[in-house]
């Protein structure tokens, strides 16, 4: 079976890697000159089934709102001419009933969770090195009242199978880095199933074993700009280096995949949530993080990638905008002075806007649509690089005819 997967994130990379391992002849086609160079280069690289809450939930709305009128929020909305914003929009604001944020988050989080097993497998099978680093994550509270409201917030994935600890006096005893600063936190909830690694290392590691292994192709510098369709098929592929054919496709194009869905009549309910980004390298000595986390104040997550030091902050809805200034890493600037002083060239950091493909309800869009040969694989979000070994092997189960491990309930594009 020749099969083109399209995109070369991580979900795209994975997705080919499944198929070549199951026989198909596949071919990844990516625009860029390098595998991973977009919200796979830029995630915060915590594998976390312990952050798999909804972000459309009922507080949502009101933190919509605050942040038009200049609040830093956790989700912040930009006012654009862009009516794709706004028809996404209400379908964002109908999931942020309490019922619907509970069941979005618990079918994100056994997402999550199948996924850990398959990267599991393939780690131990493929023998991958990525930066892995395996002690959990740090949900860190700056206050005893929030300390207690995110304990609170966190039984709903302790009763759904995370295992956790709360963490006071013992937070610096696990991490020294916050031996100095102590008396700034009232403790963290550490979700003991994280991990952390660099699911961009992840995936040119996968894609060199998909290609010397079993067969592999890629196409790097191919934009795609259109699908070409003839009833319920798709036969072609419009590129940048002419039509490309096979028997089936699978989608994978992150933020791009609603725009080329589009050619094909198919309406992907998929908008960018744009997220900042910065890496540093580690300085000898320096006293840095070895436990990746989130600060709750301060919304900036941190994970420690070899000898860098990946800092990220920010959700805003602001359409297809890669843009940046200085001022948009003042979270992370005050962060990394507050909590890790010592730890890394802050002088010498890579800065960069990346963008999450969101779905208005969280969970990403698998299987078919209306092609018979079309496979959606797109829409993960915030949590792309914890969900993608899963996600591919739920597609390629597809594809193969053989019947999921995981019940598709709220993964498909009819919900
Ligand atoms: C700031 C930030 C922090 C994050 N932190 C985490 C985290 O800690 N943990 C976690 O699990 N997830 C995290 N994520 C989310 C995660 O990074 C994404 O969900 C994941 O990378 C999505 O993978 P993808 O392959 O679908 O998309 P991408 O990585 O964006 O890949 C899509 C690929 O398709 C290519 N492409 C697009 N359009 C075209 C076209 N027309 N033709 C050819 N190629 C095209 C792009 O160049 C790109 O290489 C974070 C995201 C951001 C932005």
């Amino acid at each position: 079976m020749k099969t083109l997967v399209l995109g070369g994130g991580v979900v795209g990379v994975t997705t080919a890697y499944v198929l070549a391992r199951a026989g198909h002849e596949v071919t990844l086609v990516e625009e860029k000159d390098a595998l991973g160079l977009e919200a796979t280069g830029g995630n915060a690289g915590i594998i976390a089934p312990g952050h798999s809450f909804a972000w459309a939930s009922p507080r949502a709305p009101q933190m919509l709102w605050q942040s038009l009128r200049g609040a830093e929020t956790a989700i912040r909305l930009r006012l654009s001419a862009d009516p794709e914003l706004y028809a996404w929009g209400l379908r964002f604001l109908r999931e942020c009933t309490t019922g619907r944020a509970r069941r979005n988050t618990l079918v994100k989080l056994r997402l999550c969770q199948y996924s850990q097993r398959v990267m599991q497998d393939i780690v131990r099978t493929e023998g991958i090195d990525y930066h892995e680093v395996s002690r959990g994550a740090l949900y860190l509270h700056r206050d005893g009242r929030e300390l207690e409201a995110g304990i609170r917030k966190m039984a709903l994935l302790a009763e759904h199978g995370q295992q956790q600890e709360i963490l006071a006096a013992g937070l610096a005893r696990l991490d020294p880095v916050f031996e100095p600063v102590r008396h700034k936190l009232a403790g963290a909830i550490r979700d003991l199933g994280d991990s952390s690694g660099d699911s961009r290392v992840f995936s040119e590691a996968l894609m060199r074993i998909a290609r010397d292994k079993h067969g592999a192709a890629v196409r790097l510098g191919t934009r795609v700009t259109a699908l070409r369709a003839d009833g319920d098929r798709i036969d072609g592929v419009v590129t940048s280096d002419g039509v490309l054919t096979a028997d089936t496709y699978v989608l994978a194009l992150g933020v791009g995949s609603a725009r080329v869905a589009r050619t094909a009549g198919v309406r992907l309910p998929i908008y960018p949530a744009k997220g900042y980004s910065s890496t540093f390298p580690l300085r000898p000595g320096g006293l840095a993080p070895t436990v990746p986390g989130v600060d709750e104040r301060w919304l900036v997550g941190w994970s420690r990638l070899g000898d860098r030091l990946r800092l990220t902050s920010t959700a805003e809805f602001t359409g297809y905008d890669w843009g940046w200034t200085p001022r948009d890493f003042n979270n992370i600037r005050t962060l990394a002075r507050d909590l890790f002083p010592e730890a890394a060239d802050y002088e010498r950091g890579e800065y960069r806007a990346c963008l999450r493909p969101m779905t208005p309800a969280g969970p990403p869009i698998l299987g078919l649509g209306r092609h018979r040969n079309l496979f959606l694989n797109c829409g993960h979000g915030h949590m792309g690089w914890t969900m993608a070994c899963g996600t591919a092997r739920i597609v390629a189960d597809l594809m193969t005819g053989r019947m999921p491990d995981l019940d598709l309930a709220g993964l498909t594009l009819r919900r």
